[in-house]
């Protein structure tokens, strides 16, 4: 158990147009910071919303050592407050803690700080269909130290947002480009870790696309680039004939996403037939021309499930369903965001009370 000191804010603000949210745009009035020093987590605190002092000289600004995670509070109707399956970002935060020499962090103390700290703020838990509060958990590397090696002092911090869904579009389908020159991870790599280092990676392929008026890319595998990984900042899945297939996450290339875990169970609980395995741009094409491929979705945190409506490789362009969302991206759409916002029963187990 941690003992967190809680100093509140003196001057609370402003809430924000809770009917113009965005996303990640508004924060909160408090943050919870934990420090690392001397070989253990330390001085767990909530302390009102503010700037953080830092050296020009640490680390995390000239090498990169930062790890982050993305989950969700949501207030049902009968007023409770309830996380998605926050365990298995916990244990994700601490894959990649191990994959970039950041230390552990006791899973417990991880989840009563995420806990705490939307407690603390709960006011700020935007009621209306379709919003939530975003929890951006993240871990800096704060020696001043000039010389590449991991750090020997750190924090941990948990900022919140008040959001609405991410894209401007909300359900209505994205178009991807189907990225053919950059490339994201490779096995051996850092793909299944989320760190901000993936993330600024893939700005240049990003912008490429935005130019060609696509919203985001569909990384190939760095290898070969013939094997499907994922898109942007979501896991993707595909519908062939009576089939959804998913990749893999064997070559460690891909982020294992909460969203795909629970769209992967919900598929197999319904007796539909959800495969994860390697599949090939060629064979998705292949599909496409013989009318097979009926559809495509993202999964995410932030947009929960986001329909595809086009795709673009090598300028072969695939309208997927008519440029409409699929019966089982709504589906999933529903059922997941039913049992997050507590309108359907939990009966996977996956709400967490705060
Ligand atoms: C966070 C993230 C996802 C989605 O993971 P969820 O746990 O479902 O939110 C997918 N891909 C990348 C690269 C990510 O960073």
């Amino acid at each position: 158990m941690l003992n967190i000191k809680i100093e509140k804010t003196t001057s609370p603000r402003q809430k924000p147009d809770y009917n113009n949210l965005g996303f990640g745009r508004h924060f909160t009035d408090h943050m919870f910071i934990m420090d690392y020093s001397d070989g253990t987590w330390n001085n767990p605190r909530i302390v009102p919303y503010n700037d953080i002092t830092l050296s020009p000289a640490a680390m995390v600004f000239h090498y990169g050592q930062e790890m982050f995670e993305g989950l969700k509070a949501y207030y049902t109707k009968d007023g409770n407050i309830q996380l998605f399956r926050p365990q298995k970002n916990i244990e994700r935060m601490n894959r990649t803690n191990d994959r970039i020499c950041i230390p552990r962090i006791n899973p417990d103390d991880a989840l009563q700080a995420i806990k705490a700290i939307v407690e603390v703020d709960k006011e700020w838990i935007p009621t209306s269909e379709g919003t939530s509060l975003y929890i951006r958990p993240f871990i800096i590397a704060t020696e001043p130290h000039l010389g590449v090696a991991p750090s020997k002092t750190y924090m941990f911090i948990i900022i919140l947002s008040p959001v609405a869904s991410y894209y401007a579009e909300g359900l209505n389908p994205v178009k991807i480009y189907i990225e053919n020159k950059y490339v994201r991870a490779v096995k051996g790599g850092t793909g299944f870790a989320k760190i901000g280092g993936n993330y600024v990676a893939s700005l240049k392929a990003q912008m490429d696309a935005k130019e060609l008026g696509y919203s985001q890319v569909l990384w190939l595998d760095g290898v070969e680039h013939k094997y499907v990984d994922e898109v942007g900042a979501m896991n993707v899945f595909f519908v062939i004939g009576d089939e959804v297939v998913t990749p893999s996450l064997d070559e460690g290339s891909i982020l294992p996403g909460v969203t795909r875990d629970s769209c992967l169970a919900l598929l197999k609980k319904w007796g539909i037939k959800a495969t994860e395995r390697r599949i090939s741009v060629d064979e998705l094409a292949q599909a496409y021309d013989r009318g097979e491929l009926k559809e495509v979705f993202g999964t995410g945190t932030a947009a929960v499930i986001s329909p595809v409506g086009e795709l673009n490789y090598n300028g072969k362009i695939m309208t997927i369903n008519d440029g409409k969302i699929g019966t089982i991206s709504q589906k999933l759409y529903d059922v997941m965001t039913g049992i997050q916002w507590g309108n359907l029963a939990d009966d996977m187990g996956w709400i967490e009370r705060v």
